[in-house]
């Protein structure tokens, strides 16, 4: 018996699956699934990438389309299922102020995670000569990488001078808490702007939000968050941790669908901060269609909108917020969630081929030295502490330098696993409590050990690749 399995009777969020539409093994092309089970639904551990389609999201896009077609230009102010497109974006902020712990006008539904980056560096990175470092994760996503080194480099400093990445120890695969508040320390009042991911999209640790944000602002320093891989995955409380802003997408874990519409948090002790890229749709919705020649911003997180949003990808990401909403908010899902992805840990760790992180650690550094080890299997990098992790296990196997788990990918995808690779060693596995079940975990871990046996059993990894 695991102490992680809900029985179908204790799993009352189970129910949810069915406002979702899993593609079948057929559909993924799963070619190794036998002909029987072509048709059944694949086991997508995936949503940490792209979640997967509510069918609500297909509903109220379907609605919007067929709106446009009967109302045309009258569906801005008079719209038959009263979402009126001028204020669609509203429809969204309660649910965003509930996902991410924030009052309403400290959100806003608009643009895309980069952009909205680039926004928020905008305002709260204002370097001077003493004081104009960015302190972020070693390896963090590279869009934000690129951001990072164009804001510094628009302001007359270089990269290699401005922006500090904190890296894991030698043969450590995340960062110690201890370690990133002693950089914050150290570097002092040189930094600007702490800017780390909430979740990281690699090891999948999350990292220590509350103290990292009040470590920061002691020195003086601003604190931004990249929610890419947090929202919709763990419980935030932005408000309460006094974060300075945060931006986030919604096309991972909220389900809004590729591509969709992005959010931004600012601190209402900010609500007055001055607009640098001010646009027509944060004007003051009174006076808006008056069209004045002044700009006169709203209150908070919504002055920053810039353009009208699309309707379409808001509609797309009403449907699962909705679901997010009857499900609880967070806190039940994190609980659903935390039993998801300790069973799949569990079943891993039972793996004759799982190696200890531990020792995974020492294997890297053999390999960096260009040493022989001889193992062969995976190790799960994202920290062991579930509070110190969201939904996303990522595996790195073993040899690595890209070696193994290219061919492991491939496997996995023939029977229908759909996890996603991060090059050059890791594949993420991430159940999504809205819609994954304890079956779906008990398959993958199944499917990864059947993988596993064939690649060792069928010879040597390098000359395969
Ligand atoms: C997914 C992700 C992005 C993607 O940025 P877009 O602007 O939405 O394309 C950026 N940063 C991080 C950390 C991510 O995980």
């Amino acid at each position: 018996m695991s102490a992680f399995k809900l029985s179908p009777a204790s799993d009352p969020l189970r129910k949810f699956r069915s406002e979702f539409v899993i593609p079948t093994n057929r559909q993924m092309k799963a070619s190794s699934v036998p002909d029987s089970l072509q048709d059944e639904e694949c086991t997508y551990l995936c949503g940490n990438s792209l979640g997967a389609m509510a069918k609500r999201s297909k509903a109220l896009v379907m609605e919007e389309l067929d709106v446009w077609g009967s109302r045309a230009v009258e569906g801005h102010f008079d719209h038959p299922h009263g979402r009126d497109w001028m204020h669609i974006a509203d429809h969204v902020h309660p649910y965003f102020a509930e996902i991410v712990g924030a009052k309403e006008s400290e959100v806003a539904c608009m643009g895309t995670l980069t952009a909205n980056l680039h926004l928020m560096m905008n305002t709260f990175y204002k370097p001077t000569p003493d004081r104009f470092k960015i302190l972020c994760e070693a390896k963090a996503f590279p869009s934000d990488q690129y951001a990072f080194a164009s804001q510094v480099t628009a302001h007359g400093f270089t990269p290699q001078d401005a922006v500090i990445e904190l890296s894991p120890r030698p043969g450590e695969f995340t960062l110690r808490e201890e370690d990133i508040l002693a950089a914050i320390t150290e570097q002092g009042q040189s930094i600007a702007l702490v800017l780390f991911s909430g979740v990281q999209y690699y090891t999948g640790q999350w990292f220590p939000m509350e103290k990292i944000t009040k470590a920061a602002q002691i020195q003086g320093a601003m604190c931004g968050w990249d929610l890419a891989h947090a929202a919709g995955n763990v419980p935030l409380s932005l408000h309460d941790w006094n974060v300075d802003f945060a931006v986030w997408c919604t096309y991972k874990y909220l389900n809004a669908g590729p591509g969709g519409i992005g959010g931004l948090f600012v601190h209402d002790k900010w609500s007055s901060q001055p607009i640098r890229a001010a646009g027509w749709w944060g004007h003051d919705p009174q006076t808006r269609f008056a069209m004045p020649s002044r700009f006169s911003a709203i209150p908070g997180a919504q002055g920053f909108q810039q353009s009208n949003p699309s309707v379409l990808a808001t509609v797309s990401l009403l449907g699962p917020l909705q679901l997010f909403h009857e499900a609880g908010g967070m806190i039940p899902l994190r609980e659903r969630s935390l039993k998801l992805t300790g069973y799949l840990e569990e079943l891993l760790h039972k793996s004759q081929w799982w190696i200890t992180p531990e020792w995974a650690g020492e294997i890297q550094l053999r390999e960096d030295r260009g040493e022989e080890h001889g193992e062969f299997g995976f190790t799960i990098i994202t920290p062991r502490d579930p509070g110190s992790r969201g939904a996303q296990l990522s595996l790195v196997f073993i040899p690595l330098g890209g070696r193994t788990m290219p061919r492991v990918l491939r496997l996995l995808e023939g029977q229908g696993v759909v996890g996603d690779s991060r090059k050059p060693d890791v594949i993420r596995l991430a159940p999504m409590p809205l819609y994954n079940t304890f079956e779906d975990v008990e398959r993958a871990a199944k499917v990864l050990e059947e993988v596993l046996t064939e690649v060792k059993t069928s010879g040597d990894i390098k000359r395969a690749e």
